[in-house]
């Protein structure tokens, strides 16, 4: 299981020199560079913060949040289980493209949102807690829907759950 450590930490324990990140550009794969600093994967967090623009969320755009979960004392608590389901997706769909020297796409990572997205409804509905969820989730939904294309719609089953769309 060796996603689980960097590669600087992974040539320290083979004791090899090898340490550049797998993503093959030539960087040095420190904690810092694999999950947000390389130039193939600040493209996908770019559109994360894009996202988070868009649904009136104003974050910095600090890898302390996605990658520690500190968030800024002033950052709306409420919505923060919106915010760590996307960051969620996000660090997922990273560690899967890991060893390809390309940067995740905005589909794939919405590929990976919508089934959190999915299961959060359900939980609220259970829970009698639709009114709290709806807040950011339906306009997540809104945007989601609006930015995917219809043939993403239909193979993966993202129909609307709460906005009525
Ligand atoms: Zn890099």
């Amino acid at each position: 299981m060796r996603f689980h450590f960097t590669p600087v930490r992974t040539a320290k324990i083979e004791n090899t020199s090898d340490s550049s990140f797998w993503k093959g550009c030539g960087a040095k794969g420190t904690l810092l560079h694999c999950w947000w600093e390389c130039k193939l994967i600040q493209p996908l967090w770019k559109s994360v913060w894009r996202f988070l623009r868009k649904l009136g969320i104003e974050l910095p755009q600090d890898p302390a949040i996605p990658l520690l979960g500190i968030y800024p004392r002033n950052a709306d608590s409420y919505h923060k289980d919106t915010c760590s389901a996307m960051f969620i997706a996000a660090l997922f769909v990273i560690a899967r493209t890991w060893k390809q020297p390309r940067c995740p796409s905005t589909e794939e990572w919405i590929n990976k949102l919508w089934p959190i997205y999915t299961m959060e409804y359900y939980s609220a509905e259970k829970n009698n807690d639709i009114m709290r969820f709806a807040g950011k989730w339906m306009d997540l939904e809104k945007i989601i829907l609006s930015e995917v294309a219809q043939t993403q719609k239909d193979k993966y089953g993202m129909y609307s759950l709460i906005g009525g769309y």
